[in-house]
């Protein structure tokens, strides 16, 4: 068993991988007292694989364009709790400013990262999965946490961490 937390900046679709990986199992989550909004917590299963994941939410409808200095407490939080993290990014969006910050904090904390180019169903996310590489945090892994694509490359990158 490990814990896996789940970083970037708003709107990359962290909570939709969370609910995908967590499932119905929320519920049970969501029943236990001290649960916050910003740090959820939940029973994750990915193939035969079981694992705790988090993850991080924070002011994230706050439109001030830079980065709120509460999301990035959690964060770093979120990393201290965790085994790994799973730090996604965008690829239709692209790398911006934010997920550049995202990388130093994880660089910075020496965390076990695995990256990830969410949203990358169809190739208009061609661009955004290459110019993650410019990150230095590895090959990302193509992932659609909202089609349920990637689930597999994201297992087989989990299973000599497990
Ligand atoms: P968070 O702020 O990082 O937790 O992001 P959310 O999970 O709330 O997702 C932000 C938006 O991106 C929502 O409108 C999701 O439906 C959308 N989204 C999440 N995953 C995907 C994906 O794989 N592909 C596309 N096209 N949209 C996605
Ligand atoms: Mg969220």
């Amino acid at each position: 068993m490990f814990t896996l937390a789940i970083v970037g900046r708003p709107n990359v679709g962290k909570s939709t991988l969370f609910n995908r990986l967590v499932g119905k199992r929320l519920a049970l989550v969501d029943d236990q007292p001290g649960v916050t909004r910003d740090l959820r917590e939940g029973d994750a299963r990915l193939g035969d694989l079981k694992f705790t994941v988090i993850d991080t939410a924070g002011l994230e409808n706050e439109t001030d364009d830079s980065l709120p200095a509460r999301m990035r407490r959690l964060t770093e939080r979120a990393v201290e709790m965790a085994d790994i993290c799973l730090f996604l990014v965008d690829a239709r969006a692209g790398i911006l400013p934010d997920d550049r910050v995202f990388a130093d904090i994880l660089r910075r904390k020496n965390a076990h990262v695995i990256l990830a180019a969410n949203k990358a169903e169809g190739n208009a996310a061609d661009a955004g999965v290459y110019e993650a590489y410019e990150l230095g945090l590895g090959e990302p892994v193509r992932l659609s946490a909202e089609h349920g694509e990637g689930m597999a490359d994201l297992l087989q990158v989990l299973m000599p961490i497990a």
